[in-house]
């Protein structure tokens, strides 16, 4: 840490040191605090110490010198403006001590509330509010907080019971209470003894009784709260840096549960299932913070406090409507009422599902709290996908119901649908699916050990908490199903089964759940298409009507008009190609040839090419496919119209047509009667120890000239013919795996003399182009070479990422997770341009390509083509168009903008 940097920063009393843009420095939250007090928002005082800090900590063990004196001198600071003193015996100022890094990691990192009671204090406490039943309550709050985040006393056994909950559920039980706000003082006082006896019990010591070292031990338990498991393991997830490091902020308490005025809550300033323009939270009166989100009690919407707490009520209103206009996006945010005086806690940009981005984008344009440019670059790209995921077929959906299958309605806390089976644990979330189950999730509540198992499960299912609870916000942050706070479930995690209105389930059973109406169903229910994906594909159909349609429609017009990027397609299918065409492809950036060559008989005819012993006995076979192929060309030419449609030739190596079992050997033998043991001998002489670097694409062409030959006659008759119709088909020949400008120019050749003979039988010109696929180190490296003769390149990144990193894609599976597990991956290469190494071959390839020909038209068409991340690299690199395939049509275009926006030249 530089030296005589700032360690600690002051807000409190309408002025903060710090602001909403040094979130890097003082996390999100702390971040939010300060700018909230800047802009006069009700902010309880307090100050952070920064995320460097943090770093300084957990590199050398200690704190950076003066850390204490500064945290000393805020603290007097505190103190003054608040009129109490920390650890005072009469009138004791209280404080929270809180996580907060740079993106929020919910419920992930550590907090401390009440700190700075001990019995001394305790007894200042009662005497300033008169309250001993509040005293006592916060205090049990504390012990039980400090004990499981600072002593790490393990609050939760192996049957998943919290050890101090039961304490109170005991006592409740004794008194025949139902709620614990009914606990008496009294009752509350045994409940801390209970406590601390439990505490001793497991760590064989006091509970600590100094304030100050209780700070101390509070601030080094949320740094160290960084690298607990379930905060690693949520940074694995999101790609969230070690290296970030969280903040502290230490800040006055104020109080929700001092009585009948007092409330605390969270809120959304608009729905972040729907995105629908209402506000939107839960409260519980008399309770502090956790309470909400903990599932504790079953918290109540937020428009009853208006009733409840008029004044109060429309503060926050005010405030909700302050925020959202300040930040430009929907809020988050946490509060407390205290004797009917508003605090805020938290505020923070609020995780909302793709259906939520979407709405809450283009509402904020029509209301001009933010640009077109801002919405576009407001919705993570990949959240597109959840509009176009199936949902329940509404017949299936109401036969269940006639036969009484809905168990039970619940929250709708993640929209969409999901059928699954049945699981309780995460972990066994996590080995069901690896075992090809699709699962269930269903919980009393989550927390944030869950986090593995709900991102592998179907969708989630949960007895407690609301709509803001731990399981709906982060569902809703991963895009998965959820249904939240069915009371009525009861769920037995010893014997793995779970009742509802008198049916009981079973671990293993198949239930489904509608995450945007809150059913729960028994058994599996049929799923279709969903509405906006109708639409897209019927344009003009009654879907179009939608409302969510309409918002997605004119969010990719913006998105269209601020792209540099082109969005193709990789397919070979005719009805695919349709669909794509529906998404707005312009282009098809890869047909492979080969997969027409498994449809029907045709495998046949390909077997006999490969069998035949000479040229003549090959171009007798290929004779037979020339029309297949060419009725295949002519189908996607015409349905791509005047569209480019790059066509690759022959691709794998032939092995692959042939079977290897003996017993198909056998088959294949008798069926094109052909001696056993010729086809055997030509089996073997096809294997190859690494047929990815094998006798393979344009190798073929180059060995068998006539298979390229009658390829490129195919495309150019079908091409031709549409000519002759009246159409203007665009066909680019794509040449695989080619290594040399010789290489190239040998298969070139062909396709160029066939290409001109076929125009000339048919007296028509067609517009063409002949290039190469960039999939080779040497491809990229002699570029300018290959340039000189090829009209484009297409990046084949599936092969080049092999071929540099000399990783095999179908092996790297046994390693490869590890790696990025440990971190010595970014991320996994054949998901996300590995930038560093392909990404700099890729750079290479473009510049001497260009250099050679100005006009060289540069794609992608490897499946990195649809990743988000790398469709920014490749707007960055200067590539013409990218193609993926056509469901993640929408979401490249969008990432394409965003990328132009991002401006990343
Ligand atoms: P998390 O990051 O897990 O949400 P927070 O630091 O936001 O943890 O604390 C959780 C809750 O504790 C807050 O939402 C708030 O209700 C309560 N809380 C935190 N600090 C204070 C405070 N100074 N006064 C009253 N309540 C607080
Ligand atoms: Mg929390
Ligand atoms: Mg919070």
């Amino acid at each position: 840490m530089p030296k005589n940097n700032k360690c600690v920063y002051f807000f409190g009393g309408g002025k903060a040191e710090g602001k909403a843009s040094m979130r890097d420095l003082l996390g999100g939250k702390g971040a939010g605090l300060h700018e909230m007090t800047r802009i006069g928002v009700p902010v309880p005082p307090g100050f952070t110490i920064t995320t460097d800090v943090c770093r300084y900590y957990h590199a050398r063990g200690r704190y950076p010198r003066g850390l204490e004196m500064d945290v000393s001198q805020a603290l007097k600071r505190l103190e003054k403006q608040i009129g109490k003193r920390f650890g005072d015996a009469n009138e004791p100022l209280l404080v929270s001590v809180r996580s907060g890094a740079r993106e929020s990691m919910p419920g992930m990192m550590d907090t401390v509330l009440n700190l700075g009671l001990d019995d001394q204090t305790l007894q200042g406490l009662i005497r300033q509010t008169q309250d001993p039943r509040f005293a006592y309550d916060t205090y049990r709050r504390f012990v039980h907080m400090y004990s499981d985040v600072v002593l790490g006393v393990k609050v939760r056994d192996e049957t998943q019971v919290n050890v101090f909950e039961q304490i109170i559920e005991q006592k409740k039980r004794d008194r025949g209470f139902r709620s614990d706000t009914e606990l008496t003082g009294d009752d509350l006082k045994e409940i801390v003894g209970r406590y601390k006896g439990a505490v001793k019990a497991k760590t064989g010591e006091d509970f600590p009784d100094d304030p100050v070292a209780q700070l101390w031990g509070a601030i080094g338990a949320v740094f160290r709260s960084w690298n607990n498991d379930r905060a690693v393991a949520y940074r694995e997830l999101y790609h969230i840096p070690d290296e970030w490091g969280t903040a502290v902020n230490i800040q006055a308490m104020v109080f929700g549960n001092l009585g009948k005025a007092c409330a605390t809550g969270v809120a959304f300033t608009r729905d972040p299932s729907t995105g629908e323009k209402k506000f939107y939270g839960e409260f519980l009166v008399n309770a502090q913070g956790e309470d909400v989100v903990a599932g504790v009690r079953t918290p109540r919407a937020i428009v009853e406090l208006k009733g409840l707490m008029p004044k109060p009520y429309a503060q926050l209103k005010r405030v909700c409507r302050t925020l959202e206009k300040h930040y430009g996006d929907v809020q988050d945010i946490e509060f407390t009422i205290e004797d009917n005086n508003l605090w805020m806690l938290q505020t923070r940009s609020a995780k909302r599902t793709g259906f939520a981005a979407v709405r809450v984008a283009v509402d904020m344009v029509d209301e001009k709290i933010i640009t077109k440019k801002e919405a576009l670059l407001r919705i993570e790209a990949d959240h597109l996908n959840q509009l176009l995921r199936p949902v329940f077929d509404r017949y299936d959906k109401q036969k269940a119901a006639l036969e009484q299958r809905v168990l039970i309605k619940g929250l709708p806390a993640g929209p969409g649908a999901a059928t699954g089976r049945i699981v309780f644990h995460a972990e066994n979330a996590v080995e069901w699916t690896r075992n090809g189950e699709r699962v269930i999730l269903c919980r009393i509540e989550t927390s944030p050990d869950d986090i593995r198992g709900m991102e592998v499960a179907e969708g989630i299912l949960t007895a407690r908490g609301g709509m803001t609870s731990h399981a709906a916000l982060v569902a809703r942050q991963m895009g998965k199903v959820c249904v939240a706070g069915c009371e009525a479930l009861h769920i037995d995690y010893a014997t793995r089964v779970m009742r509802v209105n008198g049916t009981t389930l079973n671990e293993g059973d198949w239930i489904s759940v509608d995450g945007s109406t809150g059913e729960v169903i028994k058994g599996e229910i049929q799923t279709r298409q969903s509405e906006v994906l109708e639409a897209i594909l019927q344009s003009n159909g009654p879907a179009c009507k939608s409302p969510l349609y309409r918002q997605y429609s004119k969010l990719m017009k913006w998105a269209d008009a601020f792209r540099r990027l082109g969005v193709r397609t990789n397919t070979d299918q005719p009805d695919q190609a349709k669909v794509a065409r529906a998404f707005g492809a312009e282009g098809i950036g890869l047909c492979r040839t080969e997969h027409m060559f498994f449809q029907g008989d045709r495998i046949q005819a390909v077997r006999e090419m490969i069998l035949a012993d000479d040229e003549v006995g090959r171009r007798k076979a290929l004779a037979k496919l020339l029309p297949m192929q060419k009725e295949d060309f002519k189908a996607i030419l015409e349905i791509m119209g005047d569209l480019p449609v790059a066509i690759r030739t022959l691709d794998p190596p032939l092995h692959e047509f042939l079977p290897s079992r003996e017993e198909e050997i056998l088959e294949l033998a008798h069926v094109m009667s052909v001696p056993l043991e010729s086809l055997r001998d030509k089996v073997k002489i096809l294997q190859e120890f690494n047929p990815m670097l094998g006798h393979r694409g344009c190798r073929l062409g180059i060995s068998y000239p006539e298979i390229t030959e009658m390829q490129a006659r195919a495309i150019f008759e079908a091409a031709c013919e549409l000519r002759q119709e009246g159409k203007r088909p665009f066909p680019e020949v794509m040449i695989p795996l080619v290594g040399s400008r010789e290489e190239f120019a040998a298969q070139k050749n062909i396709v160029q003399s066939v290409a001109e003979e076929t125009m000339k039988v048919y007296g028509v010109k067609i517009r063409f182009l002949i290039g190469t696929m960039i999939e080779l180190p040497r491809a990229c490296l002699v570029a300018d070479e290959i340039a000189q003769e090829a009209e484009f390149f297409s990046f084949g990144t599936n092969d080049l990422t092999q071929t540099c990193l000399g990783l095999s894609r179908d092996d790297a599976g046994k390693f490869l997770p590890t790696y990025v597990l440990d971190g010595l991956l970014p991320e996994d290469p054949f998901v996300s341009v590995d930038q560093e190494g392909v990404g700099t071959l890729m750079k290479i390839a473009v510049q001497k390509g260009r250099r050679a020909r100005k006009n060289l038209e540069i794609g992608i068409c490897g499946e990195h083509g649809g990743d988000p991340k790398s469709i920014h690299f490749c707007h960055r690199i200067g590539l013409d168009y990218v193609s993926c395939s056509p469901y993640r049509i929408a979401i490249a275009k969008l990432a394409a903008a965003q990328a132009s926006l991002l401006k990343l030249e």
